[in-house]
């Protein structure tokens, strides 16, 4: 049985939105314009990437669920739900929503167990934690590596109030994978090389993805789908250009 994670319990989008005691205008501050009424931007924001192919329900869910203005610095969270990537710190973004959707639906095209999620899933870039929050409600467990220290912690606060259980974040390099979890049902990459490592397709499991954007022969970045379908047969599908952060080797 799948533990269903705590927070979205709250959140979900059909339920009533929870009654909070009403204050005087004067001392309720909306921070950065997204107060107690983010479900309906966070909505409006969903109805246009269905709108736009993503059909899946448990992403839609996943989407509307998961509040993206906790990941971003409060002077940007009134663009939180714009389809825009921001800054994070330390030269890196979040990825913008259509492209989250976008890749979290490829990667469920993968071998998926009863009940619609994926198993194991890795997540190369952890940045803000944004993306592994989404994974967590697709997937049985997420773990989500980071290079830069700076970020893995910065993840890691922007993670602990919403009590994931499922999601483990790794500080190291994620050109060599994650060996303790392997085999994954599906692999997510947040940053671009020009080549999926070797690691990468060694730990993913028969029947699982890699969605990952890579340098082609053109000098583009596009995004890259890697389905195993045998231990010796890895079929490999470019799909559209994308503009990632590049993958870059060691810690700092
Ligand atoms: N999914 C993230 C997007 C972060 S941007 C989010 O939702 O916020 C991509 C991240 O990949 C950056 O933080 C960058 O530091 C990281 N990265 C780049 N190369 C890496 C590597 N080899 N191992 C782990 N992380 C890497």
């Amino acid at each position: 049985m799948t533990r269903r994670p705590a927070f979205p319990a709250r959140l979900d989008a059909g339920g009533p939105a929870p009654v909070k005691p009403r204050a005087p205008a004067a001392t309720l501050p909306a921070p950065g314009g997204v107060g107690l009424d983010s479900q309906a931007v966070r909505a409006r924001m969903v109805a246009k990437l269905a709108a736009e192919g993503v059909d899946d329900p448990l992403v839609i869910a996943a989407m509307g669920a998961v509040e993206r203005h906790r990941f971003v610095d409060t002077a940007l969270a009134n663009q939180a739900y714009e389809d825009t990537s921001l800054p994070i710190g330390l030269g890196q973004t979040i990825s913008k929503p259509s492209v989250v959707a976008r890749m979290t639906q490829l990667v469920l095209g993968g071998r998926r167990e009863a009940g619609g999620k994926l198993g194991r899933v890795l997540e190369i870039g952890t940045g803000c934690g944004y993306q592994a929050a989404v994974l967590a409600l697709v997937a049985g467990e997420v773990y989500s590596i980071e290079r830069l220290r700076g970020l893995h912690e910065k993840a890691r606060d922007n993670l602990r109030p919403l009590r994931i259980p499922n999601v483990h974040l790794i500080f190291g390099d994620g050109m060599v994978g994650f060996e303790k979890g392997a085999p994954y049902a599906g692999i997510v990459a947040a940053a671009g090389g020009d080549a999926v490592p070797e690691s990468w397709t060694r730990q993913l499991a028969v029947g699982g993805r890699i969605v990952a954007p890579v340098t082609t022969r053109s000098g583009q970045q596009a995004l890259v789908v890697i389905e195993k379908r045998s231990e010796r047969d890895l079929q490999q599908t470019v799909l559209e250009a994308v503009h990632f952060v590049p993958l870059k080797s060691g810690i700092a």
